[in-house]
């Protein structure tokens, strides 16, 4: 008979603090982190990448869901975290302003997010270069195993290893994302490197291009230091195109290599002759400041949109959050907000310890649930929208 690679569950230690394993290093994995361990839990990340994160990632406008992830774990930041803007603007294709209202908001980025919390952990709760292959449940504690070999027991196992999950795909066979039928290709460019002329268009405003089939938006990010003072900034585009499922969207995603990806390719993997593309189609398709913000990005990178909502959010001792249980279309601009609300709502829901743990958990589910299935049919009617479906449709 083979050997169970699953040792004998220990019994918890009575005066101990519960423990979580949290799969996934990125946002929703660092907010379960954060916000579990203010609320009395010992937690441990184990993330697959060897190496650390902060260089992933673009601009993300900066929710109140987020600033409540942060006061409640009490992270710490240096200085802002953000740049604000105040007005939302639409060109037309001549670089005329064809719509103005003011919607004030600050927009951050994605590292700066992440670097924020990843130094609020001590460093020995980060596992980098750890994949979870395999998890059991025993009684109220649930047993983890990774391809390194090692073995983890906890009172809790969060899964929040994002679209592509192992713990979802071990609790929910077939429940997968699916694609939306357009991509965001994505671009940030260092403020200083815009010519002036674009630079004083966009400003500091919240700008939009609506064409037919597609839409550009920008905004202006902190530096890759976190600095927000002038000259320091980044530009931060996000253009959304139609590629067809299939062959079209399978040979967008391989890269320089050949190596083809699922959903999508980071800054510096996308195959000239895409960019080369890309680039014509913004002389022919964007408005002068937009099009030149386009030329100027040094390594467009690349997502696929997706859809993705769970039937379930807990299973014992094991929950679902962030993009391994709902992918929101990006319009929404709350991916990274829902991974807050849903870490923060959990923590609150466990403060307790494991008292009552089962109730706590089915409320926090319902809950959870509801807010995930809105916020991704919400996104699902801006997307098509945006990109013409419902247009099309009726
Ligand atoms: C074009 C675009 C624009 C967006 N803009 C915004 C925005 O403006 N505002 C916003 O709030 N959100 C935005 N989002 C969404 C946001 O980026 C995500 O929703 C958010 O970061 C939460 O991601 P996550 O941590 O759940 O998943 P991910 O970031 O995918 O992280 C999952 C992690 O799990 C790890 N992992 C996977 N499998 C395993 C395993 N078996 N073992 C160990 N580790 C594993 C992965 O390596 C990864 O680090 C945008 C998304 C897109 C596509």
């Amino acid at each position: 008979m083979t050997p169970s690679p699953y040792p004998p569950v220990p019994l918890a230690a009575t005066a101990s603090p519960p423990r979580a394993v949290i799969v996934g290093g990125s946002l929703s994995g660092l907010f379960a982190a954060t916000t579990l361990r203010a609320a009395g839990w010992r937690v441990d990340v184990f993330e697959r990448s060897p190496q650390q994160l902060d260089s992933r990632g673009g601009g993300l406008v900066l929710q109140p869901d987020v600033l409540a992830a942060f006061r409640h774990a009490r992270v710490a930041h240096r200085g802002p975290l953000g740049v604000r803007s105040d007005d939302r603007i639409y060109l037309n294709i001549d670089d005329a302003v064809v719509h103005r209202s003011f919607m004030p908001q600050t927009q951050t980025s994605w590292n700066m997010l992440y670097i924020a919390m990843r130094d609020a952990l001590p460093a020995v709760c980060i596992h980098a270069g750890e994949r979870l292959v395999g998890f059991r449940p025993s009684g109220d504690r649930v047993t983890t195993l990774f391809a390194s070999g090692r073995v983890e027991t906890a009172d809790l196992l969060v899964g929040a290893d994002g679209p592509r999950s192992t713990v979802r795909s071990l609790l929910l066979p077939g429940t997968e994302p699916t694609y939306a039928g357009y991509v965001a290709w994505r671009g940030l460019v260092p403020e200083a490197a815009l010519n002036r002329a674009a630079a004083a268009r966009l400003g500091s405003a919240f700008v939009f291009q609506q064409g037919h089939d597609h839409m550009l938006l920008e905004y202006r990010i902190p530096g890759e230091d976190g600095a927000v003072n002038d000259g320091a900034r980044r530009w931060n585009w996000v253009w959304y195109r139609k590629v067809a499922a299939g062959a079209a969207l399978a040979d967008l995603l391989t890269d320089r290599d050949g190596t083809p990806h699922a959903f999508s390719l980071p800054p510096g993997a996308t195959r000239d002759a895409p960019i080369a593309a890309l680039r014509q189609d913004a002389r022919r398709l964007l408005a002068p400041s937009l099009r030149e913000l386009v030329l100027a990005t040094e390594e467009p990178f690349l997502q696929a949109i997706l859809d993705l909502a769970v039937p379930r959010m807990v299973f014992g001792r094991t929950v679902l959050l962030g993009d391994a249980a709902f992918i929101v279309r990006p319009h929404t601009a709350g991916g990274a907000a829902k991974a807050a609300a849903n870490a923060l709502a959990l923590a609150q829901a466990l403060a307790s310890g494991t008292r009552d743990i089962d109730a706590r958990l089915a409320d926090w589910e319902a809950g959870q649930l509801e807010a995930g299935a809105s916020m991704r049919a919400w996104g699902v009617a801006m997307g098509d929208r945006i990109m013409g479906a419902a247009e099309a449709a009726g």
